[in-house]
């Protein structure tokens, strides 16, 4: 039987989608719509404004996102510049709560960071690759066609005259990120009474592109985390490797502690950030671009997989689902996974089998539980929240994180559990598990330290971008 699919969206979580589809259904004709032009390289566009700012592949999603291609996209992204990152050696991280973090020999999972834009070129270039029967448009999805039962397709405008108005398919996947429209789309077709829940710390991030001091290439990932413990709002910067020996220093701050846009306000800003690694790295390096600002950063979860009546071969995946605080680095991940679910489900039943969507919507709630809990039992610490209150429940969390935190700062056990179920490479009972428990009540094996954790030869390039920021053309 043919059977056609139409992805709202081409940001990661459509184009996971539809290699989810092409893998599982190769016959399946597939069209991706987006209301942007996509670029043809590496570059930022207005339907994905976050772009501009640091976007981290958490293990779990980078793993996810493998299974669903037979070329292997990791390759390509690190041919095209990415880096991979260890959590356990590859970076380093200061929690003003808990000090340093130290870091193991040991291989623990691993991230990818590079720019938003060259990810979904790299990822889009190789489902163009994949498949002969995706086709890509321009055009504004405005609605669903059909009913509360099913979904028959999509009203579109602006597209081209071979699409028209109106797109009939088998399967339709809303991925058309935080600002989809779906719950009005569902009302419309007679599907009402979707729960929401929104949590916003009122996030700010601040991001500024820097040229990599010469030398400094390998210096690791450098991250001065919030302290949602304080009682004062959460100010954090990063500084991230990208492609072409580039740094992204991204600066966020929760209502009440933003950031600024202008250059002097954000070196300001880092300056004040309880440890000085950030500032004293940037101190040395030529800033390539200006400061770019976002504020779209509230956790929201729409709970679909809970709604009573819930229309045949209609799907959301990705922001359109959920969106997390960017802090934690999850949207994407959470995508990639909802999309291997679709995969999952694909090749054991059809796009005509009954339940299908809802099954799908159920997985994909699980890798949502696991980030929601993560950003979440933070967030509502902050002061000037606006939402939901903190509930019994998330104080708990806060408090298990907290001392989990503190111990994973010297012990290997307390830090993988940690970075596991943050990688969402494990869902959060990992937290739970007997070896996360014992280390996290036994507190870390090694006492709290306030330098970071740098090798000699990391020292020595540290001293070097120091000096150089001493001298006429290092002043910025
Ligand atoms: C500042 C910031 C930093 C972040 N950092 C990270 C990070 O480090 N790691 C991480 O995993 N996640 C991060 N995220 C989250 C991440 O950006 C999202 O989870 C991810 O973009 C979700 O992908 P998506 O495809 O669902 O949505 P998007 O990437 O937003 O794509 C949606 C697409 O739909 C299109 N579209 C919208 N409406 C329509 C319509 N009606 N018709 C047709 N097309 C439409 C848009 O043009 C766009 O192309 C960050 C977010 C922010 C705000």
């Amino acid at each position: 039987m043919s059977q056609k699919a139409v992805v709202i969206g081409a940001g990661i979580a459509g184009l996971l989608a539809a290699a989810a589809m092409s893998r599982a259904v190769p016959e399946a004709e597939i069209v991706l719509l987006d209301r942007d032009v996509l670029p043809s390289g590496p570059a930022n566009r207005r339907g994905v404004p976050q772009g501009q700012h640091a976007h981290l592949l958490m293990a779990g999603g980078s793993m996810a996102m493998e299974s669903l291609f037979r070329e292997d996209v990791r390759k390509r992204l690190f041919e095209a510049g990415a880096h991979e990152i260890s959590l356990a050696n590859g970076m380093l991280a200061y929690s003003p709560d808990a000090g340093w973090f130290r870091r193991y020999r040991r291989n623990g999972s691993r991230m990818i960071t590079c720019t938003r834009g060259l990810l979904d070129w790299v990822v889009r270039e190789t489902l163009l690759q994949q498949t002969t029967r995706l086709s890509i448009h321009q055009a504004v999805v405005e609605g669903l066609l059909g009913d509360a039962q099913r979904v028959r397709g999509v009203r579109i405008s602006g597209a081209d005259a071979t699409l028209g108005s109106e797109v009939e398919a088998d399967l339709v996947i809303d991925a058309s990120g935080r600002g989809s429209r779906n719950i009005e789309w569902l009302t419309a077709i007679g599907v009402s009474a979707v729960q929401q829940r929104k949590i916003d710390s009122g996030l700010t991030n601040a991001t500024r592109i820097y040229r990599t001091p010469p030398g400094a290439e390998s210096f690791p990932l450098t991250m001065i985390q919030a302290n949602p413990y304080s009682g004062r709002p959460g100010r954090s910067a990063m500084v991230l490797p990208i492609e072409g020996n580039r740094w992204m220093v991204s600066a966020g701050g929760t209502r009440g502690g933003e950031p600024p846009n202008d250059t002097q306000g954000f070196l300001d800003y880092i300056a004040g950030l309880p440890h000085p690694l950030v500032s004293q790295l940037i101190s040395g390096a030529e800033p390539l671009t200006d400061v770019a600002v976002s504020r779209s950063t509230s956790n929201v979860r729409r709970y679909f997989e809970k709604s009573p009546v819930w229309p045949e071969r209609f799907l959301v995946l990705g922001d359109a689902l959920a969106t997390f605080n960017p802090a934690y680095g999850q949207g994407m991940s959470v995508a990639a996974l909802g999309a291997h679910d679709l995969f999952r489900e694909l090749v054991r039943s059809d796009v005509s089998t009954p339940g299908l969507s809802r099954r799908v919507l159920l997985s994909a709630a699980r890798h949502v539980d696991t980030a929601w809990s993560t950003a979440v039992a933070m967030d509502v610490l902050y002061p000037d929240v606006r939402g939901e209150k903190a509930t019994i429940a998330d104080r708990l969390a806060a408090g298990y994180a907290r001392r989990l935190t503190r111990a994973a700062t010297g012990s290997f056990n307390a830090a993988t559990a940690l970075w596991d179920v943050t990688s969402l490479k494990a869902p959060a009972s990992r937290l739970l598990s007997p070896a996360a428990l014992f280390a996290t009540l036994n507190g870390p094996l090694l006492p709290r330290t306030n330098e970071p954790p740098l090798q000699p030869s990391e020292r020595q390039i540290l001293q070097r971008i120091m000096r150089g920021s001493e001298e006429p053309h290092g002043s910025r």
